[in-house]
């Protein structure tokens, strides 16, 4: 059996080397290395893929989600509504824009934003929610938009883990994850769905002046050259990650099949054992497993990671400590025990290794030593 990897770029690059491999040669004999011809193609593409209308490529997942805000010309003290059981980028950017970050607890089946706590975090400098798409499918966007509606709000998807998931809406209608707010925001972080060789982001809107405002906001706020209009930033993605992304993107729906294969087959063998619980579906959207999150019992949890680690198996806690609770963000003066779900999952999940590598004999072997944890 191969040595078990929390994920394997090298082994995904080994199948499409050769593809790849060109588009770098390509790039390099071109030296249009910044805003060159294959980011302008893989926007289109990107955006054919999501069916969205506008799509600006940035330079990380972070950058996205500060220029969707600074795209929403929100103003210091403006409230925005976010999950505390995230990564760290989502309310970092809010924070440096001089915004206020009001937490929302998080489903404890799900892990997304509850939509039923929003209206206790209602304020009357709300602008802004961020739901954010965790482990690979899609917060309740029905009832996040409608709440969005009555209350005059803007809505960001934070879609750096869920890119390609579909919702579905009640009506029967299906749109892309990141495509439903009036902007959405990804990540081509490398072990990402959709990961560049380095770093590398974007963002998305069906809204034109929004989509404006954001291609010129990440390139200096530039609108012709040497005219600034707004106060922008520096963040491009680089034409060679572009070439390697357009390679990538064509094998995306591929890779989520990879990722649900080895999903199901750890629903399969897992979902009987008592103490551990395998990932909730929500009814709303496909999962394309950026994690695959077990929960177990706070006071085993650690105790499973090491016994796995001891079998050469890794794993991984995703997210230890909420936002909330994290020594930077202490002004906000929450208190432990004020987002409880949050602070509950930060002791009980245990995300396995999950990629579009995983091999037959891995996935049993690793279910195997679950099982038999359990049984001692
Ligand atoms: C990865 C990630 C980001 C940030 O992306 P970078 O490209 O690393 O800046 C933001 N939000 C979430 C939820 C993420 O998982």
């Amino acid at each position: 059996m191969n040595e078990i990897k929390m994920v394997d770029l090298h082994g995904q690059y080994l199948k499409i080397k050769n593809e790849v491999d060109l588009a770098i040669q390509h790039v390099i004999d071109s030296t249009a290395f910044i805003r060159g011809a294959d980011v302008r193609e893989f926007q289109d593409e990107l955006s054919t893929y999501l069916g969205v209308k506008h799509c600006i490529a940035c330079g990380n997942g972070t950058d996205a989600l500060q220029v969707a805000m600074m795209a929403l010309e929100l103003k210091p003290g403006d409230e925005v509504i976010t999950a505390p059981f995230t990564f760290i980028a989502t309310v970092e950017v809010i924070r440096l824009l001089g915004l206020k970050p009001v937490f929302v607890d998080v489903r404890p089946d799900t892990f997304n934003l509850d939509p039923e706590q929003l209206e206790q975090a209602l304020t009357e400098r709300t602008r802004a929610i961020v739901p954010v798409h965790l482990f690979g499918q899609c917060a309740d966007m029905e009832a996040i938009m409608e709440f969005a509606q009555i209350n005059d709000l803007y809505i960001i998807e934070d879609n750096a883990q869920a890119l390609g998931a579909d919702f579905l809406s009640s009506d029967g209608s299906k749109q892309k994850a990141g495509t439903i707010g009036h902007l959405g925001t990804t990540s081509f972080f490398p072990s990402k769905n959709l990961g560049a060789f380095g770093d590398g982001g974007a963002l998305f809107t069906n809204d034109e002046s929004f989509g404006k405002r954001a291609a010129s906001l990440v390139n200096h706020g530039m609108q012709k050259r040497y005219y600034y209009d707004h106060v922008g930033v520096n963040s491009r993605l680089d034409t060679l990650q572009a070439a390697i992304l357009r390679v990538k993107l064509q094998h995306l729906d591929d890779y989520h099949r990879l990722r649900q294969g080895a999903a199901s087959w750890y629903d399969t063998t897992l979902s009987d054992i008592e103490g551990l619980q395998t990932p909730v579906r929500s009814p709303f959207t496909t999962h394309i497993f950026h994690q695959y999150t077990l929960q177990i019992e706070a006071s085993r949890r650690d105790k499973l990671k090491q016994y796995l680690q001891e079998k050469g198996v890794p794993s991984q806690v995703y997210y230890p400590v909420p936002l909330h609770l994290q020594r930077a963000y202490a002004d906000l003066g929450y208190q432990e025990g004020s987002l409880p779900v949050s602070e509950e999952l930060g002791n009980s999940v245990l995300s396995l290794p999950m990629h579009t590598e995983m091999e037959q004999d891995q996935l049993a072997y690793i279910s195997d030593h679950i099982q038999q944890f359990f049984k001692a």
